[in-house]
């Protein structure tokens, strides 16, 4: 066992044979120091807190009426922290296709969405975005195309 320090503490890990087993994180919702092994990303403490959030918000969805709950109307019933909500739609703990208002923001404008980094409107915009640019590559092709036909057009001019 080596325990390799790049001079920060955060950044250590134990290797066994080259396999990285345990790095040592901040627990980016308390500071605490934590070993990192993949499956939490807060530290045991924190997660535990979060594990109590997560039944009090599964406990209140699970109600028929609140089912279609907003994301504001969760926050403001269980007090549960708006981006522990959107961490677990991401990671598909709470499912949209159940909790139809669910969602995540979108990398892009913020607005919810329910699947991939992007919401559809972006996604729709990226699409026309990049025809816009292959239809603008395809006019400047051209333009190129005719100029060298002129170049070459004057070139044989030139010769007589
Ligand atoms: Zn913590
Ligand atoms: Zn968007």
């Amino acid at each position: 066992m080596v325990l390799i320090r790049c001079g920060y503490f955060s950044q250590s890990s134990l290797l066994i044979g080259g396999l990285v087993l345990a790095e040592i994180r901040n627990c980016p919702s308390c500071g605490e120091f934590f070993n990192y092994t993949g499956i939490r990303d807060v530290c045991y403490k924190c997660s535990q807190k979060e594990e109590e959030m997560y039944q009090i918000v599964y406990r209140f969805l699970r109600k028929r009426e609140n089912r279609a709950a907003t994301v504001d109307r969760i926050v403001e019933a269980t007090g549960v922290d708006k981006e522990l909500l959107f961490k677990w739609v991401r990671k598909g703990r709470l499912h949209p296709a159940v909790f139809p208002n669910l969602g995540y923001p979108c990398d892009n404008c913020g607005r919810l969405t329910k699947k991939g980094k992007l919401c559809e409107s972006c996604v729709t915009e990226l699409k026309s975005d990049l025809r816009t640019f292959e239809a603008a590559k395809e006019f400047r092709e051209s333009i190129e195309k005719s100029e060298r036909l002129t170049y070459l057009a004057d070139k044989e001019k030139n010769k007589k």
